[in-house]
This record gives C-alpha cells, structure tokens and sequence, in this order.
C-alpha cells in the first residue's frame, strides 16, 4: 500500500511573524503517525532555516524549487547543494505557476528533477493540465507529456511523487470533481505502468492539488489512485491539520 502524503505549498506568502505561528499550529495539531502520513511543508527558501528549526520532527520541510544543475554563475537561483546544506530533503519541481509564468518546459523541469534525485534530494513533480486544454480534450496528452520528460530522465522513481493539479482549478476554488481527479490519477498510473514498470506504477504516490480544503479532502482521499494532497492556500490554515488527517 501507498502510504498517504499532504504537502503544503506556501508559496510566495509570509513574514516571519506568520511564519511562526503556522508552525506554532501545526506543531500543535493533532495529527495521525508518521506511519500513516508523510507530512512535508514548503515555505519561501528565505524562511527554510526558520521553518526546519521550528517545526516538529515528525514534518518534512521542502523547498519550491532549485536550480537545474550544480551552483555557480546562476544570479538568483538555489542550488539542491545549498537544501541539502541546510538539511532540506524534499523539493517541489515543475509547478504551474513557475511552467506558465516563469517558461519552464517540460525538458527543463525533469532536468531539474534528474539533477535534484541525482544528488539525493526528494522530488514533488507537479504535472497539469491548463482549462483550455482540458476543454480541447488534451488533459492526459498533456500530463503523460509532462511525466514523460521526467521518465526518461530518470531511472529510480523511489524519491519521487508525482502531484496532480489541474491549473484551472488551483487557487480557483474549482476543486476539481472527485471523479476528474481519479481519472487522471488513473491515466498517469496506466501512463507509468505501461512506460515504466508496473512496480513503479503501484508504488509511486499520485497526489491531488487544487482548492483542497478541510471541506472537500475526505470524499477525494476516498478515491482508489488519490494518494494524499498538495495543498496551497489551505496549507496556511489550521485546517490543513484536518487535510492530513483525511489519510485515516
Ligand atoms: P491551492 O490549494 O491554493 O489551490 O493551490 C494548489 C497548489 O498549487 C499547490 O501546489
């Protein structure tokens, strides 16, 4: 079985004040074992040092994103040295909002997650289709695309989930059907089993992002291929405790 997953992305969002009282929060929280549920939270890489020496032991920190090979001459950018420097095992790669308003292509991102495992880090790669496309009946051309620049970059898909969300409907509220989600969820884990391997198919975590709340995870978490949540604006609120708590 897979073990249940929830991530919380904060994207571009805090002040240190803040911070520390959502860490404050969840360190709080009643939450189902470690055993149960992988817990990763991802701040800004500017609040990682605060955030990994704050929060409980039992939580994973990640970080957004990181450069595409080693440091060096690259104004800006975050090395996955400098995370794992920093104790920092998990990252987020490929999301949406860097895709779509920041140009990274399919090639890039699964260099990006190739470079990153490679170097021994845990990737989240974010994979999702745009409205249009959905519209245009491209959803799982568009996802099997995405996975397949990841696929033939890498071999060993143990430190890898792979997070389904939908752009239309992240950040939207549009959260996206319980049967849309396991459909695509379906068609990526067909999509691994028939290009991969069916061990990788059975064992790689698929987890949902896009207006996930408290409200609407349990009848998601329900569904046979929706391995856990990445979670953005709920993430900031004490109800992403509940959201954890949907893996039970
Ligand atoms: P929302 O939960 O705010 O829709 O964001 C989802 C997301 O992009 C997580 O990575």
């Amino acid at each position: 079985a897979r073990k249940f997953f929830v991530g919380g992305n904060w994207k571009c969002n805090g002040t240190s004040e803040e911070v520390k009282k959502i860490v404050s929060t969840l360190n709080d929280g009643q939450v189902a074992s470690a055993d149960v549920v992988d817990v990763v939270v991802s701040p800004p890489f500017v609040f990682l040092p605060l955030v990994k020496s704050l929060l409980r032991s039992d939580f994973h920190v990640a970080a957004q994103n990181c450069w595409v090979k080693k440091g060096g001459a690259y104004t800006g950018e975050i090395s996955a040295e400098m995370l794992l420097n920093l104790d920092i095992h998990w990252v987020i790669l490929g999301h949406s909002e860097r895709r779509l308003l920041l140009g990274e292509s399919n090639d890039f991102v699964g260099d990006k997650v190739a470079y990153a495992l490679s170097k021994g880090l845990k990737v989240i790669a974010c994979v999702g289709e745009t409205l249009e496309q959905r519209e245009s009946g491209a959803t799982v051309e568009v996802v099997a695309a995405q996975t397949k620049a990841i696929a033939e970059r890498i071999s060993d898909w143990t430190n890898v989930v792979l997070a389904y969300e939908p752009v239309w409907a992240i950040g939207t509220g549009k959260v996206a059907t319980p049967a849309q989600a396991q459909e695509v969820h379906y068609e990526l884990r067909k999509w691994l089993q028939i290009n991969v391997s069916v061990e990788v198919a059975e064992s790689t975590r698929i987890i949902y992002g896009g207006s996930v709340s408290g409200a609407n995870c349990k009848e998601l978490a329900a569904q046979p291929d929706v391995d856990g949540f990445l979670v953005g604006g709920a993430s900031l609120k004490p109800e992403f405790v509940d959201i954890i708590n949907s893996a039970t």
